[in-house]
């Protein structure tokens, strides 16, 4: 059993000021996967800062924006009449995650914040260098069926498990994060990183920021949009391709395109070559296999995950081609 203190805190600033001199304190809120890595010994906090009691739930309109508050929970954002008609792409990505259950639990914060489900990470006998620097990577000569193919580095292979986040990047969202010294906003692209050395870092949130809310800007992207998520059963399982789809269109000829993938690398991965691509073609299924060759430029497959240089492609291809209707 691990030892940890345990406060409530009401508000952000008691909430951050929760996380003060303790570099271990964590704060949980749905604690839908917090609490699985606790009970299996990968994260040991010595601190949990209760942050339920924060008003930060609210979705709503702000000039020429939707703001959806960090502790807003993931079925709550899927139903919410603002995001059906504004952002259905980011409904179908959250009910293309997890279960109702934990959809019901789960805040949006929690999302970003979930970590990585590689099967070395939560196992503590097997050498994990995002759980324990230093200590190696099991999956890189071991079974990486579910692993990256894009960004990796010789420290890491995982990826990213998040459906919202491959929504909210291609969407173009920003995330509101607070400190001691005050608010900053970072591009939602920039927000999870690649593993390079520091693989036990997922993003650059500082130990002292909470996460107060994402912003989606208002864009024309809500009518031909599509989440495609391919997985090993029909829900409760995470990608293994996903990809987020929006098209902006004069008829049948593409102005402006956002494609964001999942279940291929450490952090949401935006196929900006691809979308540029696409600008001022005409919609068909030649145009999509294009981009997708495009797209997947540079993917490296290990032993087991080589299926994905083909599944990738085929992915992206068929959430264009759903998001532009022709399917
Ligand atoms: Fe750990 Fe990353 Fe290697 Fe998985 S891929 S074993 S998370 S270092």
């Amino acid at each position: 059993m691990i030892q940890f203190q345990y406060e409530r805190a009401a508000t952000t600033k008691a909430a951050i000021n929760g996380l003060a001199n303790s570099t271990h304190a964590k704060f949980i809120a749905g604690g839908t996967n917090l609490v699985d890595l606790m009970k299996r010994n990968v994260m040991a906090p010595t601190k949990l800062v209760d942050i339920n009691r924060v008003p930060l739930k609210d979705i709503q309109q702000l000039n020429g924006k939707i703001s959806i508050g960090a502790l807003a929970l993931n079925s709550q954002v899927a139903d919410h009449p603002l995001i059906l008609e504004k952002h259905p792409l980011l409904s179908q990505a959250l009910n293309a995650g997890a279960s109702a259950q934990i959809r019901n639990m789960a805040t949006v914060g929690g999302n970003m914040m979930q970590r990585t489900r590689c099967p070395y990470f939560y196992d503590t006998a097997l050498p994990c260098n995002k759980r324990e620097p230093g200590s190696g990577c099991g999956a890189l000569e071991g079974v990486n069926r579910m692993h990256a193919i894009f960004g990796t580095s010789e420290q890491c292979i995982a990826v990213h498990p998040s459906d919202m986040c491959i929504a909210l990047v291609a969407l173009d969202a920003s995330v509101i994060v607070a400190g001691p010294k005050g608010e900053r906003r970072i591009p939602f692209e920039e927000f999870h990183r690649l593993p390079g050395n520091q693989p036990e870092k997922d993003n650059v949130l500082q130990n002292n920021e909470m996460i107060i809310s994402v912003e989606i800007p208002d864009n024309e992207l809500s009518k031909n949009a599509h989440y495609f998520k391919v997985r090993d059963r029909a829900s409760y399982a995470f990608a293994l391709v996903s990809v987020a789809a929006a098209l902006t269109m004069d008829g049948k000829v593409i102005r402006d395109a956002r494609l964001a993938m999942g279940g291929v690398a450490h952090k949401p991965w935006r196929l900006r070559e691809a979308e540029r691509s696409l600008a001022g073609k005409t919609v068909s299924e030649e145009t999509f296999r294009q981009a997708a060759e495009i797209a997947m430029q540079g993917a490296k497959a290990f032993k087991y995950n080589a299926f994905k240089l083909k599944l990738g492609p085929n992915v992206i291809v068929e959430a264009l081609k759903n998001a532009a209707g022709l399917v």
